[in-house]
């Protein structure tokens, strides 16, 4: 019925009064009735009939504006009748206008506390839709509220079960655990980090190794250089930034440590190609050991690393078994089992 009556007055925009909907049998003013199909195709049936209106007012002056160029060139009498025909049926047609825009008004606020104010509304008025390849999205869209509903519901109870569990003690890793989650990743705490704490950290590897001695000085400020001597076979130069290994230079045992101004060379080399190669050699450890989120355990490691070399000159390679080869001996020190080899016969 809504469908003929919105088929009918689709034609309506000239003659609005004629074919504006029954209000017996649409409800006229029905305040606070619930938004029936019925109704609501009423109230754009009187949309409608307001848009018709409008359309012919708006085409009367249109034709008042048009008619007062051309009587320009008759007389004066016919002027003025034609002036107030026109006025005549302005005035008539506006009052049709206001006439239905005061029903439409009536309609929409019987209609207003009910439409619109919730979801379930909004989702009645999706299964109004006439449109055929949309008549689904009702139904689906209320399973997915439902399906919603329960999802919300397991995982506020799924919460609270975990919440309470024993396992948050153990040492299994929770991923729903909110401090392992959120804690930070500490990579700008080993550039920053008190001088003590470093000093701390090279006085205790300075215990582990008996030959092996480390010296901490900071003549560039906050950085520290550590100076190693190993035995009576070398000597090297780790700059560290914070708790990060920047540089390593090794050198011979009777090499000078000292530029010419009596100060720390953190930079001239070797002049002995062994010690130039195990320089080579411990760079190349710097980075493999270095690991920003263990800061304390990469320095150890390459420490360690380092005093492997303790015998340099003695220790045959692992696969040659020689202990001198093409004039030199094994300056690789493999980093996980720490077994030298030579250059050319590293693994
Ligand atoms: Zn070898």
């Amino acid at each position: 019925m809504a469908t003929t009556d919105a088929s009918t007055t689709g034609s309506c925009s000239s003659m609005p009064t004629s074919n504006r909907p029954d209000p017996n049998t649409s409800g006229g003013a029905m305040a606070g009735a619930a938004p029936t199909p019925e109704k609501l195709a009423a109230c754009l049936s009187y949309l409608r009939a307001v848009r018709g209106s409008a359309t012919q007012f708006f085409a009367l002056l249109a034709q008042q504006g048009e008619g007062s160029e051309n009587l320009m060139l008759f007389d004066v009498s016919t002027k003025k009748e034609e002036q107030a025909d026109t006025e005549t049926k302005i005035k008539t047609v506006l009052d049709d206008l206001m006439k239905n825009v005061k029903t439409l008004q009536c309609e929409v606020s019987s209609l207003s506390p009910i439409v619109g104010n919730s979801t379930q509304s909004n989702l009645d008025l999706l299964s109004l839709d006439p449109a055929t390849d949309k008549q689904q999205l009702h139904h689906q869209l209320r399973q997915c509220y439902i399906w919603m509903d329960k999802v919300y519901n397991y995982s506020t109870m799924s919460h609270m079960l975990i919440g309470h569990s024993h396992l948050n003690r153990s040492q299994m890793p929770n991923p729903l655990s909110v401090s392992k989650r959120r804690r930070p990743p500490a990579i700008s705490n080993n550039v920053n980090v008190p001088q003590q704490q470093v000093d701390a950290l090279i006085l205790s590897i300075n215990k582990q190794f008996q030959d092996m001695m480390l010296t901490v000085s900071r003549p560039m400020g906050s950085n520290a250089i550590v100076q190693v001597t190993l035995g009576q076979l070398l000597r090297g130069v780790i700059t560290l930034r914070g708790l990060l290994i920047e540089a390593v230079l090794i050198r011979g045992y009777n090499e000078s440590f000292l530029d010419h101004q009596g100060r720390e060379d953190i930079f001239k080399p070797s002049q002995l190609a062994v010690f130039q190669r195990v320089t080579d050699n411990a760079s190349a450890a710097m980075l493999h050991f270095c690991s920003p989120y263990l800061a304390d355990l990469s320095i150890r490691s390459f420490f360690t690393w380092l005093h492997s070399f303790s015998n340099l000159f003695t220790e045959p390679c692992t696969k040659c078994n020689c202990t001198v080869s093409n004039n030199s001996p094994p300056t690789w020190r493999e980093f996980r089992t720490l077994l030298p080899y030579h250059q050319h016969c590293r693994p």
